[in-house]
């Protein structure tokens, strides 16, 4: 079974906002059973409405079109299904009372604006909007389902949830619900992973790779439940420790549990991450629950006074070396009397690199109860990039050793 999504609206197709609802839809259309075949943004005119619903319903059996139907001259999404299905717009007497109540609640007085979103295709089946006004709907044409909800994210939500599931579900009760499974690895680069698992990509057409953010690439894996799973554990055995968790999981809400089982306390000593690393581990809610604190040590001066990095280590290896990540680690670990530390110095660049220190050059020190280690990378990236790079390396090192010892 097949589904379609479009969405409606000018600034969409401008890019002046984020489609949301379309991921969202794409979602429930596979949980639901339907594989998307397309997915497109168009403007708010009937003539495009019409031309994407021709292509939509040539592809799929069920297409969900958001947006553009609201009291205003520009939400021309039920003139245009109108036209499309030949199913001239009607007055719902019923939806037009529930309007006029809902106006009269806010002290307002109907206007034919208003009556606008009382109209809808003969013969469709109607979806109530009990977080906003616009009413969505279902129209069967030549054995293709039309449906219209709300642009509203949060009314699109509720409206699909309340009735547009139960009302599938319903219509198609022979259908095979899918799976959705995201695989989040880290540390390799696609085409690694696209090498690690090309067999099973080219086998599977339900399975894709998504680059994410800096160093992540998801796979995802979608089918019926009896061929995901087994998927599923293929491709978390192939990506080994790379593998860190699936669509809720992040590096530093892994880290957070993985401390809290071992009652282990945390703290950071930051140079070219300047708090960054801290901000993403108190992005977790309960972090507080082992996470001490951090500092921030930008300067050498700084890093010998609050971290008590001797100022001979300063000068003979400087702050971007193996020596001084040691020493910021250790000193940290002492003042704070964590059970794990991280230190972080290196050059975020894009400026201040030599030969001997590159930009991109960034070494991070661990304390962990059994020990200290130092590790060297080379981030090739942004300003921002290699920040963010540093910051997640230290995250999945530290899940790394803290869940098998990896
Ligand atoms: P309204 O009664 O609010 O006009 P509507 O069904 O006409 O409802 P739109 O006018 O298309 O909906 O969109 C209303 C608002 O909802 C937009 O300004 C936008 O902020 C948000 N919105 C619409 N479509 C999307 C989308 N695909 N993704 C994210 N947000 C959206
Ligand atoms: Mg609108």
């Amino acid at each position: 079974m097949t589904g379609a999504v479009v969405t409606v609206g000018d600034e969409l197709v401008q890019g002046l906002i984020l489609d949301t609802n379309s991921p969202y839809l794409e979602e429930k259309l596979l949980e639901l059973g339907f594989q998307p075949r397309l997915s497109a943004s168009v403007m708010d005119r009937v003539e495009e409405i019409c031309q994407i619903l021709g292509l939509a319903t040539m592809k799929a059996r069920v297409t969900l079109v958001s947006g553009g139907l609201g009291p205003t001259e520009d939400d021309v999404t039920r003139e245009a299904i109108s036209r499309f299905c030949h199913a001239p717009l009607e007055l719902h007497e019923g939806a037009w009372q529930w309007i006029q109540e809902r106006l009269a609640i806010k002290g307002l007085t109907p206007t034919p604006q208003h009556q606008r979103q009382a109209y809808f295709p003969q013969g469709a089946t109607l979806f109530p909007n009990r977080m906003g006004s616009a009413w969505g709907f279902a129209v069967n044409h030549q054995e293709r389902w039309i449906l219209a909800l709300p642009g509203v994210p949060r009314e699109l939500r509720a409206m699909m949830e309340g009735e547009v599931i139960p009302f599938l579900r319903e219509r198609f009760p022979g259908i095979t619900p899918m799976t959705l499974r995201v695989l989040k690895s880290f540390g390799l680069k696609e085409s690694q992973v696209n090498a690690l698992l090309k067999d099973l990509l080219q086998e599977h057409p339900g399975m894709g790779l998504m680059v994410r953010d800096y160093g992540e690439v998801h796979l995802r894996l979608c089918g019926p439940p009896g061929e995901v799973e087994p998927l599923a554990g293929e491709v978390r055995k192939r990506l080994g420790h790379h593998f860190f968790g699936e669509r809720e999981d992040s590096l530093e809400g892994l880290v957070g549990s993985l401390l809290k089982d071992r009652d282990l306390t945390l703290a950071t000593a930051e140079s070219c991450t300047g708090g960054m690393l801290a901000h993403t581990i108190t992005n977790v809610p309960g972090s507080s629950d082992y996470f001490l604190g951090g500092f921030v040590t930008y300067t050498d001066q700084m890093k010998h006074r609050l971290l008590g990095v001797p100022m001979e280590t300063l000068e003979r290896h400087t702050a971007v070396s193996r020596e001084t990540a040691q020493a910021m680690v250790e000193g940290l670990v002492k003042r704070t009397g964590a059970g794990v530390g991280i230190s972080v110095t290196g050059i975020a660049g894009p400026t201040g690199g030599s030969p001997e220190t590159p930009v991109g050059l960034v070494y991070l020190g661990y304390r962990f109860p059994w020990g200290t280690e130092v590790l060297e990378h080379r981030f090739q990236a942004s300003r921002i990039g290699v920040k963010t790079l540093a910051v997640k390396t230290a995250l999945d090192h530290v899940r790394r050793r803290l869940s098998r010892g990896e």
